[in-house]
């Protein structure tokens, strides 16, 4: 559906996606693009917020935290278009297939540069469904949440900060009061420690790990399950026993799958395979350009970009990106041969991981902080207020 008319203008800037990543440098296109240019923004889904989904999935009230719709933080009443519920499924060099025509536009959308900003699948309630409007992604949280209170034990397979935030979301909610009993929450992870890769300390884990343990949670480490689901729901039939690869069983009613995010990028593969690293993310220079391809720029977590996948970093990536395109309009018709001014330096080594609204720790700059500082700055608050100012909704 297009948000705003367009012009005949058919000088065009791309941007696949609208998550952190693309929001800023959609804003600061928008501000700067001489008047005969254009920007063609394609939307998959509808704004979404995975740091707060987790909770709206387990907590009431939480629902509408993690949705906004992306008209609101689109230049509306300009030349611009916006093209939402619809996804790019080919990358062309100078063009992107959708898979729904669009009124004006077609099915093929030509660019002079394009700006990739996709982001990482994962399972829901990380991500919503696709196609789901901001309604019914509510109401898929909340129907979550009546399934997660129906039930009596909850299996969470994989312990990175997604399954440990699950379980101090289920921990601290169904804490035993307030009429909502206990449940039994086990988690399944496949390492020796939550954060297993390199450069996250013993310290960072550890509280992790008895935080969540005071909460109920029993850890299952060094484990698989054989015989999970691929998607995080209600059991059908009701309590079912899986099976790990240690010989152990778990009996569980409802399962969350918190494993297996990995970059949006099978379209830019298919482009140029060589555009993508071994871990299927696109490698960018320092200005965001993909190699070979001046006119094509990629942000936020599909990066190669060697940093932690965060809105904190991929939010500073589209100004960048942005300013690089408005260099390169200026100087004429030479994205090849012009070299743009804006060069990114990844951001520094930081996570916090919340346990509940209470608890949660972090390593920032190489310091481990606790409970009181994370739930300061993280864990309370989950940052919707700077998402809902991002896509100035109002709730
Ligand atoms: C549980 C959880 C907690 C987190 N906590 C934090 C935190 O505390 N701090 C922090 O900094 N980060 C946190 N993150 C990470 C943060 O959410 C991501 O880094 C951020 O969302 C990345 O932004 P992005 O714009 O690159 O991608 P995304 O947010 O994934 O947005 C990409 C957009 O592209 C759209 N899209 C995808 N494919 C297509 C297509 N083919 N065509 C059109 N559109 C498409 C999608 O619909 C989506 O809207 C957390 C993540 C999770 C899951």
């Amino acid at each position: 559906m297009p948000a705003s008319s367009s012009s005949s203008s058919s000088r065009t800037v791309v941007v696949v996606g609208y998550g952190p990543a693309a929001v800023p440098a959609v804003q600061t296109l928008a501000a700067q693009l001489p008047a005969d240019w254009r920007l063609v923004v394609v939307s998959a889904t509808t704004a979404y917020w995975p740091v707060s989904a987790l909770r709206a999935a387990i907590v009431s009230g939480w629902e509408d935290k993690p949705v906004a719709s992306v008209e609101h933080a689109f230049p509306h009443g300009k030349r611009h278009v916006l093209v939402t519920g619809t996804q790019v499924v080919e990358l062309r060099e100078h063009s992107v297939l959708v898979d729904k025509p669009h009124p004006e536009l077609g099915c093929e959308i030509a660019f002079d540069y394009c700006i990739l900003a996709t982001g990482s699948k994962y399972a829901y309630p990380c991500r919503p469904r696709v196609g789901a409007t901001v309604e019914e992604a509510v109401a898929d949280l909340r129907q979550t949440q009546r399934d997660v209170a129906a039930a009596e034990s909850v299996l969470i397979i994989g312990g990175g900060p997604v399954g440990v935030e699950l379980a101090g979301e289920i921990g601290e909610y169904y804490g035993g009061s307030h009429g909502r009993p206990k449940k039994r929450v086990t988690l399944v992870h496949s390492h020796d420690r939550f954060i297993h890769q390199d450069g996250w300390s013993d310290k960072f884990n550890k509280s992790l790990k008895s935080q969540v343990e005071a909460l109920g949670t029993k850890v299952v480490f060094n484990a698989k399950v054989s015989d999970g689901p691929t998607e995080s729901g209600p059991v059908e039939g009701g309590s079912h026993t899986f099976h790990l690869d240690n010989g152990e069983t778990v009996d569980a009613d409802f399962v969350f799958v918190a494993f297996g995010s990995s970059p949006n990028t099978g379209f830019v593969g298919e482009f140029d395979p060589a555009t993508l690293n071994d871990k299927r993310q696109v490698k960018v220079r320092p200005s965001f350009q993909l190699d070979k391809y001046p006119t094509l720029f990629a942000i936020g977590d599909i990066t190669a970009v060697d940093e932690s996948k965060l809105f904190a970093h991929a939010k500073n990536h589209g100004a960048v990106a942005a300013a690089n395109i408005i260099a390169l309009i200026r100087a004429g018709n030479s994205a090849s041969s012009t070299t743009p001014p804006k060069s990114y330096k990844a951001g520094p080594q930081l996570m916090i991981v919340s346990v509940g609204t209470k608890g949660g720790a972090g390593q920032l700059f190489g310091f481990t902080v606790g409970n009181w500082f994370s739930s300061f700055v993280k864990s309370k608050s989950l940052f919707v207020s700077d998402f809902k100012k991002m896509y100035a909704a109002t709730a």
